[in-house]
């Protein structure tokens, strides 16, 4: 027969996740730790409003932008956080539809786009289906923004300097002064933020707020979204902003791609910016103390500051996919570092489980330690 599959498809490796998802399949009731997602449900005022956009008839296509009150809505509330009008505000399918758009709408074959490593996973792959090459910065063992090792990996194609604070995998947020040094990078070789701030809402240690390149540089395109702040990773609902020129570019693949973010969910979106969280993150924020001090004593690992992962080093001697066959072996279900990173030493928990689990599936991982 012939064969049908694109280079392009076949230069997409997904090898490892899937791998995982394998494994999960054949585990009964696991303390599962692989989820990224958070483990409360839509509120329910929220679900409401969804329920009755759809009985109301708003099931048709909203404009490619996304719905005016909402927009607007966001486009204020981004503005007064940044400190300037961040202009329109586009709605997406989820970041993961941001980051589409932004990567298609800027990267043409052969162009560059530097990020660190641990990373998260859709950034490699969709650079790769751009024709793009993903040029990634080992920043073990702290995870943090080391500008000097960034600046070795900027080339004459680099184009775009991605950045994700609070991280996936690791849960590091960035400093003011790292979020400093990487807007003078970007000054420095003319490059264009891309700032996935999806775990935003999830931040412990940062009562000010978390420090985003956008405050201080113009040419930054934010990405956010509903799907973890609001526990609605089905609904799809997402949101940029930045330079006009590129999200007007963004717009207009969306309209041949995407067409629009969900027409119900949107509006549920809208609602969802009424319902206070705060008390999700403070649970989250128990969540992480309890994981980092029961794994400190046994595993090398550094303090998560957001999101709800945490990233640690598989016992001296043993690669990650061996600790994580282990762990599996005793119905705990986690993820080996090598799916978000070009090295096979730690491995990724998310702690986004009840505080019983949590303490029950640390206590196997302390004792396989
Ligand atoms: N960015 C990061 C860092 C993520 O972890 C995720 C989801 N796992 C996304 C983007 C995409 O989220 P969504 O498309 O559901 O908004």
């Amino acid at each position: 027969m012939r064969d049908f599959i694109s280079k392009r498809a076949m230069g997409v490796d997904a090898s490892g996740i899937r791998k995982v998802f394998d494994l999960a399949a054949k585990m009964k009731d696991p303390i599962n730790f692989s989820i990224g997602l958070p483990d409360f449900d839509v509120p329910e005022s929220v679900k409401n409003v969804a329920i009755e956009a759809i009985r109301r008839g708003d099931n048709r296509y909203t404009q490619t932008q996304g719905i005016a009150p909402l927009r607007e809505r966001l486009r204020k509330e981004l503005s007064k956080e940044i400190g300037r009008d961040v202009g329109e505000v586009l709605i997406t399918s989820g970041v993961s539809g941001g980051l589409f758009l932004a990567i298609l709408a800027t990267i043409d074959p052969g162009d560059e786009a530097v990020f660190l490593d641990p990373y998260f996973v859709m950034y490699k792959h969709l650079l790769t289906m751009a024709g793009g090459r993903a040029v990634m910065v080992d920043s073990y063992p702290d995870f943090r923004f080391h500008a000097d090792r960034v600046e070795k990996a900027i080339t004459a194609r680099t184009k775009l300097l991605i950045l994700n604070s609070p991280s996936n995998p690791t849960g590091v947020v960035m400093t003011e002064a790292e979020v400093q040094s990487a807007v003078e990078l970007a000054r420095k070789h003319d490059l264009l933020i891309v700032s996935d701030e999806i775990y935003e809402p999830f931040l412990y240690d940062m009562p000010r707020g978390l420090p985003s390149a956008a405050k201080s540089y113009e040419k930054t395109i934010v990405l956010r979204g509903f799907s973890k702040s609001h526990a609605m990773t089905g609904w799809r609902v997402g949101y940029a902003c930045g330079p006009d020129a590129v999200i007007g570019q963004m717009t207009k693949l969306q309209q041949y791609t995407f067409v629009c973010a969900p027409s119900p969910f949107q509006q549920a979106a809208l609602a969802a910016m009424d319902v206070p969280m705060n008390n999700y993150a403070s649970a989250y924020r128990k969540k992480r103390d309890i994981v980092y001090s029961s794994l400190s004593k046994k595993f090398e690992l550094v303090k998560p500051e957001g999101a709800f992962y945490a990233f640690p080093k598989a016992p001296k001697g043993m690669s990650a996919t061996d600790f994580v066959t282990r762990a599996i072996d005793k119905n705990v279900l986690i993820i080996p570092g090598g799916v978000f990173s070009e090295r096979d030493t730690h491995f990724r928990i998310s702690y986004a489980t009840t505080d019983e689990k949590l303490a029950q599936g640390c206590e196997i991982l302390n004792s396989l330690a």
